[in-house]
């Protein structure tokens, strides 16, 4: 075993996570739960995680929800069941706390659409501009911008800017287009997108509305536009997710990944929900970096408390001033 572990350390960069045995006959569940109590850990899971995760996990939420628990948790170590610019996040804002990812190679298509030197190169264009960024980007993009939003808190962000101040939106297109339309500012987008909500197929769609007629269609605004004109409604994931327990509806089609299904069906046990069909051979849309992590790689990086990020300590400053302007922004809104 300790061979193994040593030889797993030496691969943990290459693999993304300490690829040890785990014995079939643990009880995972329960080993989580007595490695969060002996080692004073919190479990901060998206809802884009596969079911398990979510149902060990001590919080569950999209980015702004996340964000605010990293932020205030007295845990002693922070366990992120989501993607690398999610606990990169969370290290950001609790730089004495160790953050752990179950994979490192969980990344996202979206932050890795913007590099941070194209990206400096492009707002330099743009030098009366101030950049608001999605905080679905790495930390060098974050130290690139001047205030972070999420899909839950974009429209209370922009309004909060000066009408006369120009801004430069990243990375999302899809979402900066959305953000356009509702706000009425026009603001100058970077070309970057997300591989599961641009895939959406607007043709699988509306067959599936012809043999659910009473189903009501719910999206995500990273979705491209022409999804996004025949949604019922369209929200953040938690705005989607609440959209469900207020609406009288008894069926849903809903459009973004399929991992916000298992919270949605826990709160509404009555109704029905579709995931949306994908521009290819599968029925569902899974984020692939999302579904990179497992319960077995959750239970191994609280027992080895590896793989952690780590950040140079000049970045972490620089990307944390737009988040904690995305914070008081959202605490002056109530969100
Ligand atoms: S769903 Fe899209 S934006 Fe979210 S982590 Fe996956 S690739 Fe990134």
């Amino acid at each position: 075993m300790i061979i193994e572990l040593a030889e797993a350390k030496k691969n943990l960069q290459k693999k993304g996570f300490l690829d040890v045995e785990v014995d079939v006959k643990l009880d995972l569940f329960a080993e989580i739960d007595r490695l969060k109590k002996e080692k004073n850990a919190i479990i901060l899971a998206h809802y884009y995680q596969e079911p398990d995760i979510q149902d060990v996990a001590d919080y569950i939420g999209d980015s702004l929800g996340l964000s605010q628990q990293a932020a205030k948790t007295d845990a002693d170590i922070i366990v992120f069941a989501g993607v690398h610019f999610m606990a990169e996040t969370a290290k950001i804002l609790s730089p004495q706390k160790k953050v752990l990812l179950p994979d490192l190679k969980a990344g996202c298509s979206l932050a890795d659409s913007a590099p941070p030197e194209l990206f400096k190169k492009f707002r330099d264009k743009y030098p009366d501009h101030i950049v608001i960024s999605y905080i679905n980007c790495s930390a060098g993009i974050k130290a690139l911008s001047d205030i972070i939003c999420t899909s839950s808190n974009a429209e209370k962000i922009i309004e909060s800017v000066p009408k006369d101040q120009p801004i430069i939106f990243a990375p999302d297109r899809n979402l900066g287009s959305y953000l356009i339309k509702k706000t009425g500012r026009d603001m100058v987008l970077w070309n970057g997108a997300c591989m599961v909500h641009e895939i959406f197929s607007l043709e699988k769609i509306t067959k599936l509305k012809v043999r659910h007629p009473e189903a009501k269609i719910i999206a995500h605004p990273e979705c491209e536009a022409n999804v996004l004109a025949i949604a019922d409604f369209i929200g953040s994931t938690t705005g989607l997710l609440k959209f469900t327990q207020r609406d009288d509806a008894q069926e849903y089609i809903v459009v973004t990944e399929t991992g916000i299904l298992h919270q949605m069906q826990k709160e509404n046990p009555a109704k029905t929900f579709i995931p949306a069909p994908p521009n290819n051979a599968c029925a569902c849309n899974d984020c692939p970096h999302m579904k990179l992590n497992t319960l077995e790689k959750l239970y191994l990086c609280m027992e080895y408390e590896e793989p952690e990020i780590t950040m140079e300590e000049g970045l972490r400053i620089a990307a944390k001033k737009p988040i904690d302007r995305m914070l008081e922004i959202s605490a002056q809104a109530g969100l």
